[in-house]
């Protein structure tokens, strides 16, 4: 919208010079017209100047309405437009990395601190978008349309599009209101790609990288998630995902035979020991004894048997020699990771019935002092303790700290033994995460910039001893 009207402008300017050149040849009456269009073109173009700049909800919008969803996201695109927001502001400096491909940008904004000895601030948001159904959606879903009640659609409204523009707005009115602002830590912000497909080529790479070593990070804010209520939440651990497939091998035989140990009731039995599993842990979270996040959940994804026919349905007069079952588990990180693996290998898929099993561990559990990754959220963490005075400071309250049920880019500092929190200020806001209709209101977008405002002030100046 902005640059449109700029570009209009000069338009205006070059009709403008060369009605004048021509001027000087043609008569009298003529002039008077053009005297009068020359009038009517400056009015136009001083309009244009008067336009007032957009605002931060117009330049959310704007965001939004960059294609970032997988499969085909337009990073460069997006580091292009954060790039000169990021310029927009005093003080900041940019730089782009590339760490895998020209396609694959990773943009660092930096505030420099007057204090580099002391660790670094980072805050994070990733680039890329789940994709979504525009069929399902009540407006398109990159049209980031606002709605009469101040509703802005679009993918990647919640998730995690609103925080990219938060993080800039909250400094940008930070030094709008003290322009001789200068934090203590240096305060770094961070814009990846692909974490929504694993952030292998993101921030996995990232972390690996000299640059990163350089920053000197020693508190890592991420993304969180909505509230319903009046409450922001904020998230101190990740689950961690496992995806396990059981086998079953056994004797074929006719469909007739009765016998023991067929690899369809060996699998069975142990659909039932993971369903029996899967209900008590559930049971925990209906009863109230824990959150959703705090348990292992275990479902079950596919199972696969059977010998295919020529019709393509099923033999049915054959029991088959093989099964297999498929499992979405994830881990909070308080639960033992080598008990779990005991119960599968003793419960699950024992070795005495024919039955085998795989894990694939989608994600670390233990940092690399083998400790569970998991941030302090009491007095023993200083972080956590600024953290929680700033969102307090601007009339802001937080629920109790939550485990996230799935997963994001924190984990890979986690690992690196830095406190990392999850949080994104969306409070009495539907969760619309990779949903249908996903959407902020402008007045809870501009109430999270207030709610940045007061954390990067806290954490940045924060001067106290870390661990
Ligand atoms: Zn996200």
């Amino acid at each position: 919208m902005f640059s449109h009207s700029i570009r209009r402008h000069t338009q205006e300017l070059i009709i403008f010079s060369n009605l004048q050149v021509k001027s000087r040849v043609i008569q009298a009456p003529t002039m008077v017209y053009i005297h009068t269009l020359t009038l009517l073109l400056l009015l136009l173009s001083s309009a244009t100047t008067q336009q007032p700049p957009p605002d931060a909800v117009t330049r959310f919008q704007q965001y939004l309405r960059i294609n970032t969803a997988h499969p085909h996201p337009d990073y460069p695109a997006a580091v292009s437009f954060l790039n000169d927001l990021a310029k927009s502001i005093p003080n900041l400096q940019t730089r782009t990395l590339y760490l895998t491909t020209p396609q694959k940008p990773l943009l660092l904004v930096t505030l420099p601190g007057s204090n580099p000895s002391l660790p670094s601030v980072l805050f994070n948001s990733h680039l890329d978008s789940v994709p979504a159904e525009p069929s399902k959606w009540s407006h398109p879903p990159l049209s980031a349309v606002k709605t009469d009640d101040g509703s802005i659609f679009a993918r990647g409204a919640q998730d995690d599009k609103c925080i990219a523009i938060q993080y800039l707005e909250a400094i940008r009115n930070i030094i709008a209101k003290d322009p001789g602002f200068k934090p203590t830590r240096t305060l770094h912000i961070c814009y990846v790609p692909d974490e929504e497909i694993g952030g292998f080529d993101g921030m996995a790479k990232f972390v690996e990288s000299n640059d990163f070593k350089e920053l000197n990070v020693g508190f890592f804010l991420d993304e969180g998630q909505a509230s319903t209520n009046d409450e922001y939440r904020v998230f101190y651990a990740d689950r961690s995902p496992w995806h396990i497939v059981i086998k079953a091998a056994g004797q074929p035989g006719h469909g007739s035979r009765m016998f023991d140990n067929s690899a369809m009731e060996n699998l069975m039995k142990s659909v039932e020991i993971v369903s029996r599993f899967r209900e008590n842990q559930f049971d925990l979270v209906k009863a109230g004894m824990l959150a959703n996040s705090e348990v292992v959940s275990a479902n079950p994804v596919y199972l696969k048997a059977g010998i295919a026919s020529s019709d393509g349905k099923f033999v049915m007069n054959m029991q088959p020699s093989e099964a297999e079952a498929g499992y979405d588990v994830r881990l909070p990180p308080t639960v033992d990771p080598d008990l779990l693996k005991k119960r599968i290998a003793d419960e699950w898929a024992p070795a005495t019935r024919n039955m085998s099993y795989h894990i694939v561990e989608k994600g670390p559990l233990r940092d690399y002092m083998g400790r569970p990754l998991v941030t302090a959220t009491n007095d023993s963490n200083p972080w956590w303790m600024v953290f929680k005075h700033a969102v307090e400071a601007c009339g802001g309250k937080l629920s109790k700290p939550e485990i996230l049920s799935s997963t994001t880019d924190a984990r890979y500092m986690r690992v690196r033994g830095i406190p990392s929190l999850g949080f994104s200020p969306m409070k009495n806001t539907p969760i619309l995460l990779h949903d249908h209709n996903e959407f902020l209101k402008d007045t809870v977008f501009l109430e999270g910039i207030k709610v940045y405002e007061s954390i990067i002030k806290a954490m940045s100046s924060f001067e106290g001893t870390t661990p």
